[in-house]
């Protein structure tokens, strides 16, 4: 979501000109990839993880030392954060939530005066603006924004707000365009996607009105919610040929009380059985076609024993992921967790994730041996070294070896010679 933002934030800088005339003359910018020539930097940041916050703070301190002059903007998830704006107040101009952006820093870095301000509806405003695609063959589009979940170790509902839900018509109005200037694969995106609902029209319809486009592109959507996949959404994603064979439905641990305390709403049961409804209607509705799941689990959340923890490594047998994206629990400031002990080590956390890894290795790799010898559609990244890299429907790597021509864009058909443990090899076929 937030590389969709920044695509956004691109698109808003480098209108010209812009609807707004008090904003037309002074706001010409121009894109630097030298930060030490840029007049406005703006940071678009991830409240997830500590590691990326002290990058963000050490990043806006050495800048701030060797220009002074530059204008600092900071917005994303740690916008919003009293303590951030405390500890940067001599170092950012602007602080400024990602919804607000376009009247915000539009206004105040051109100082116009507030009150000659347009009321704008802000976050339909800022899914309104035209963004800067920064990929050639994939193309990000949020459908939504905000999340009204409060899972307990999550900032984004206090950084983002509530839901809200772009219209239709506007969307497909985007993918469409997307569609005739080439892009092979778009992926809708939202902080819990299967809530969408612009008053008219629910997730699955819409995925419906999407498939329905026409051309030759993929449609992939993230991120799910184990309580609203719906088996109406199940039933649609597996009859939609455009959807791509791959659910991302993060379970984030396997036992019941840790969930409970994540404020998740699902017991690892009612997990599984869905996981089984998606199983049985990819074998229904799309016999032969080969699938992944994939998830997003977190070890060492306050109080998880190891046994609690060993239900998470259960879940992973059970389920057999393609991949998992794991994370170490760290209290975020706001959240419901950070008030609670963060009483399992740092080693044992990363002892944990390395554990789940192992299981994951194994899953992975029997995953991909399905693909042997297999003739499937992979659309093509890249070209390094003579080789060219690109993923399949079900979002695994692959590496081909055999192209003479430039498929850079294209999506081709690969027969699989080799399955490893994290990617597939093949070649090209005619
Ligand atoms: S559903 Fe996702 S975005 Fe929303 S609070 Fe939970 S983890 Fe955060």
């Amino acid at each position: 979501m937030n590389h969709s933002d920044s695509e956004r934030i691109a698109g808003f800088l480098e209108i010209q000109p812009h609807p707004n005339p008090l904003l037309s003359k002074e706001r010409e910018f121009k894109p630097t990839k030298d930060i030490h020539k840029a007049d406005l930097v703006i940071f678009n940041t991830c409240g997830v993880r500590q590691m990326a916050e002290d990058r963000v703070y050490g990043q806006i301190h050495n800048l701030r030392k060797k220009h002074p002059e530059t204008k600092i903007v900071l917005t994303g998830c740690l916008a919003n954060r009293k303590d951030v704006q405390r500890r940067l107040k001599n170092k950012v101009d602007l602080f400024c939530e990602i919804k607000d952006f376009p009247e915000i820093v539009g206004t105040d870095l051109v100082s116009v005066p507030r009150e000659q301000r347009q009321a704008l509806p802000l976050q339909e405003n800022y899914l309104k603006i035209i963004p800067k695609y920064s990929a050639k063959h994939t193309a990000y589009v949020p459908i939504m924004t905000g999340c009204n979940n409060f899972c307990s170790y999550c900032v984004v509902p206090y950084a983002r707000g509530r839901e809200v839900s772009r219209p239709a018509e506007e969307i497909i109005g985007e993918i469409k365009l997307l569609v005739k200037r080439g892009y092979k694969k778009i992926i809708l995106l939202g902080q819990n996607v299967n809530s969408y609902n612009d008053k008219k029209i629910n997730f699955s319809k819409l995925l419906k009105k999407i498939n329905s486009i026409p051309g030759n592109f993929w449609i992939w959507f993230i991120s799910n919610h184990p309580k609203d996949f719906s088996l109406e959404l199940i039933e649609t994603m597996t009859k939609c040929r455009k959807v791509c064979e791959c659910v991302h439905l993060p379970i984030q641990a396997g036992d019941d009380k840790i969930l409970e305390n994540m404020n998740r709403k699902y017991t690892a049961r009612e997990y599984l059985a869905k996981i089984e409804k998606i199983k049985k209607a990819f074998a229904k509705n799309k016999p032969g076609k080969l699938y992944s799941i994939t998830s997003d689990i977190i070890v060492g959340f306050p109080g998880e024993t190891k046994k609690q923890f060993l239900e998470s490594a259960k879940i992973m047998e059970k389920v057999g992921y393609s991949m998992v994206y794991f994370g170490q629990f760290s209290p975020r400031p706001g959240t419901m967790a950070a008030k609670m002990k963060d009483n399992v080590k740092k080693s044992e956390k990363v002892r944990r994730e390395k554990y789940l890894n192992e299981i994951l290795k194994k899953t992975s790799f029997s995953n991909n041996k399905k693909y042997e010898n297999k003739i499937i559609e992979v659309l093509v990244n890249e070209e390094k070294n003579g080789n060219y890299f690109g993923h399949t429907r079900t979002m695994k790597n692959v590496k081909i070896t055999s192209a003479k021509k430039n498929i850079t864009g294209k999506i081709v058909r690969v027969k699989v010679t080799k399955a490893n443990v994290w990617n597939l090899e093949g070649v090209l076929k005619k």
